[in-house]
């Protein structure tokens, strides 16, 4: 297959470009190595090429929000999600304390305001942290076809200084929104953005999503074809967050960003396709895993809405 050989090629065209800078207000991600670069595609069939440095791991952040959405959808049903998260994009940085006017709904789950509210929802109502962790855990673990595991010194860091997440969460608690201890539901959202993972995970998870829910190695099927749809769609409309437009126009792979530098993105009935590059643009999505995106895009046609 010529995949390998082209992805190789991406790497190196982009290598030189040095701009943005890794994420500065969790410690242990501005320290992370920012040369870092590597990407996977993952076939709905189950063949993964891979480039880079695909044995680095890092912490999935933003990455777990489509990922625990689905395992919201399945513990609690479509309505009862619907009724406590929105899906309209927000046209707003990741971190805005905004809520849906009327219903104080987060606008969606990808912004960090709905998926605190997602967390809330794991498991059952009033679920212990270490159960929702651990379901979390459990799910991402099956959509990769191997065990994961919690970084605690990302969590740490990123816990020391998550004022702004906390505001959120107290906010959603006077609002009813959040049902649960906004501290406690704060701390297992961040142990759950906090779980390693390689470019392949991503590749694997999201190939599961391009396959109706059946992870394409492993043969399991992890989640229903309704619920990767609703969390295909959603990351389409609101992934990117305030570029989503921009994305889904120009480069058109739903995809899902994280400031350790991580991307996935899905490609119904295609592929999955994971990314590392710790370097973010403005918008806090990858600098250089953008660009492979929209490389795959325009060389490979790799667009939703490509015809034919
Ligand atoms: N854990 C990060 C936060 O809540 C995730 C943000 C992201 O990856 N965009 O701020």
């Amino acid at each position: 297959s010529p995949i390998p050989d082209y992805l190789d090629e991406v790497l190196e065209d982009l290598r030189s470009d040095t701009g943005g800078a890794t994420a500065q207000y969790i410690p242990e991600l501005a320290a992370a190595d920012p040369d870092r670069l590597a990407a996977a595609i993952t076939t709905t069939s189950g063949a993964t090429y891979t480039a880079g440095d695909v044995g680095t791991e890092f912490s999935i952040q933003s990455i777990s929000k489509p990922f625990a959405y689905a395992a919201a959808l399945m513990d609690r049903g479509l309505e009862k999600v619907l009724s406590s998260v929105g899906v309209e994009p927000s046209g707003e940085a990741f971190n805005e304390l905004s809520l849906e006017g009327g219903t104080h709904r987060p606008k969606n789950p990808m912004i960090n305001a709905g998926a605190i509210t997602t967390h809330s929802l794991l498991v059952g109502r009033g679920a212990a942290q270490a159960s929702r962790v651990e379901h979390v855990l459990d799910l991402f673990s099956r959509l990769a076809g191997r065990t994961l595991r919690v970084d605690e010194e990302v969590c740490a860091s990123e816990l020391a200084e998550a004022d702004r997440n906390l505001a959120i969460a107290h906010m959603l608690r006077t609002y009813g929104v959040l049902e649960d201890d906004p501290h406690d539901v704060v701390e297992g959202y961040t142990r759950q953005c906090s779980i390693l993972v390689g470019v392949r995970d991503l590749s694997m998870m999201s190939a599961t999503l391009a396959t109706g829910g059946v992870q394409p190695v492993t043969g399991e099927r992890v989640m229903t074809p309704e619920v990767a749809r609703q969390v295909m769609a959603v990351m389409a409309a609101a992934g990117m967050y305030d570029a989503a437009g921009d994305w889904l126009t120009r480069v058109g792979i739903p995809a899902k960003s994280g400031v350790a530098g991580g991307m996935v993105g899905v490609l119904p009935d295609q592929v999955g396709i994971g990314t590392l590059s710790p370097r973010l643009d403005e918008h806090g999505n990858s600098r250089r895993g953008s660009e492979i995106f929209a490389r795959l895009s325009r060389d490979m046609g790799m667009h939703l809405f490509a015809p034919g």
